[in-house]
């Protein structure tokens, strides 16, 4: 058992790292919750394999158990399967009393926690990811979101559950497509902050040997830090955004069909790393080792056939983005990153980056 504090302004709550810790979910939750109803958030495939053993364990510790599971996807992060959950919760007997435990990956995490946090102004929250992307990305930072049809997220809060329990091995029964999606992430710790986690998974000879049980912790570690160092107001967080910018444009370019989150990102990290080698922002010889390591997991690289001028629109709508320019996070060197304003009256220097056609020294 591993056991992390986040601590934010006024508030603080545990990470549990444990093998197992779900199946001895009923006497954890007795620790932190003395109510009696508990409403169990989760999506229909993860219900199918674990609702039963979950259901079982809260029970044998005396908590009423509702288990309400909205359908697979991010389809399910819409105001009205948000509006299904509130009824189902109420249905449900859910009072400020009870407890919602957000039971699945990423989008029952944002989907359950959006609804706690909403619900009567707020029902005390457990979080139990149990993606990989999930466990290392949605357990620190407390936002939690719904989607609107004309973008991802655009409804939401920060909302810090009573505790986050983190077993991996839920890890076991998820696709291999979705342990890469998270493994994507992973290279983004290491390519930002961690020269020693880089060259650890350099060594890996693929997913089958990562140590999750090290290497999700020390993620999880590096996302506490730059949260709590962004605190002081460093723009730290921004770091986090490696490989987001051209990440989630080209999620939305195709729709959310064609990859994965950390897919996306994967391109994205890559992309702009190989172009700014060649401005001479980043040392040589980055760009291939990010290569190496993303091959290792199967993860893609390079830019696919698109329209440049409709990425660069959709770059330019994104939240994030500052009128003035965009916020690229780029790296110094593996393990080392900071944060470039590229303006947009330099969009020739965005259209290079992305088509991959840079002048040496350009800029
Ligand atoms: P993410 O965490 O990547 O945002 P989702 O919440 O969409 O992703 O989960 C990805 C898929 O994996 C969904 O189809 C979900 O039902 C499934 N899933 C989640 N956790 C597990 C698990 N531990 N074992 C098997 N499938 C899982
Ligand atoms: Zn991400």
């Amino acid at each position: 058992m591993f056991k992390m504090m986040v601590e934010i302004p006024g508030y603080s709550y545990p990470i549990i790292f444990e093998r197992g810790i779900g199946s001895r979910l009923g006497s954890e939750t007795k620790k932190i919750f003395r109510g009696q109803n508990i409403a169990l958030v989760t999506d229909e495939n993860v219900a199918r394999i674990y609702g039963r053993e979950i259901r079982e364990s809260l029970e044998g510790q005396g908590f009423t158990v509702n288990i309400i599971a909205v359908p697979p996807g991010e389809k399910s992060k819409s105001l009205s399967v948000l509006e299904y959950l509130y009824n189902s919760l109420l249905d449900a007997g859910t009072r400020r009393d009870s407890l919602i435990i957000a039971f699945g990956g990423g989008v029952v995490g944002d989907l359950g926690g959006f609804a706690a946090a909403t619900l009567m102004r707020g029902i005390p929250l457990v979080q139990i990811p149990t993606t990989l992307l999930a466990q290392i990305d949605s357990s620190i930072g407390g936002k939690v979101a719904v989607d609107l049809p004309r973008g991802k997220n655009l409804v939401g809060a920060f909302y810090q559950p009573k505790a986050v329990y983190i077993d991996f091995n839920f890890l076991n029964t998820l696709e291999k497509r979705f342990l890469r999606d998270g493994l994507g992430e992973v290279v983004k710790y290491a390519a930002i902050r961690d020269r020693k986690l880089f060259d650890y998974l350099l060594d890996c000879s693929g997913e089958e040997c990562v140590d999750f049980e090290k290497v999700i912790p020390h993620c999880c570690f590096i996302k506490k830090e730059i949260v709590v160092e962004d605190e002081k107001d460093r723009g730290e967080r921004m770091l986090l955004n490696f490989g987001h910018t051209l990440g989630h444009a080209l999620e939305k370019y195709f729709h959310y069909e064609k990859f994965t989150h950390g897919e996306a990102v994967a391109v994205g990290m890559y992309v702009f790393t190989e172009s700014s080698e060649l401005m001479g922002w980043t040392k040589k010889g980055t760009a291939v080792l990010l290569k190496r390591l993303l091959d290792k997991f199967f993860l893609p690289s390079s830019l696919p056939i698109v329209k440049v001028d409709r990425i660069v629109e959709i770059i330019k709508e994104d939240k994030k983005n500052f009128d003035t320019g965009i916020n690229t996070v780029l790296l110094e060197e593996p393990g080392k990153a900071y944060i470039k304003n590229i303006s947009f009256q330099n969009l020739d220097l965005i259209y290079s980056l992305l088509s991959g056609q840079l002048v040496e020294g350009k800029g």
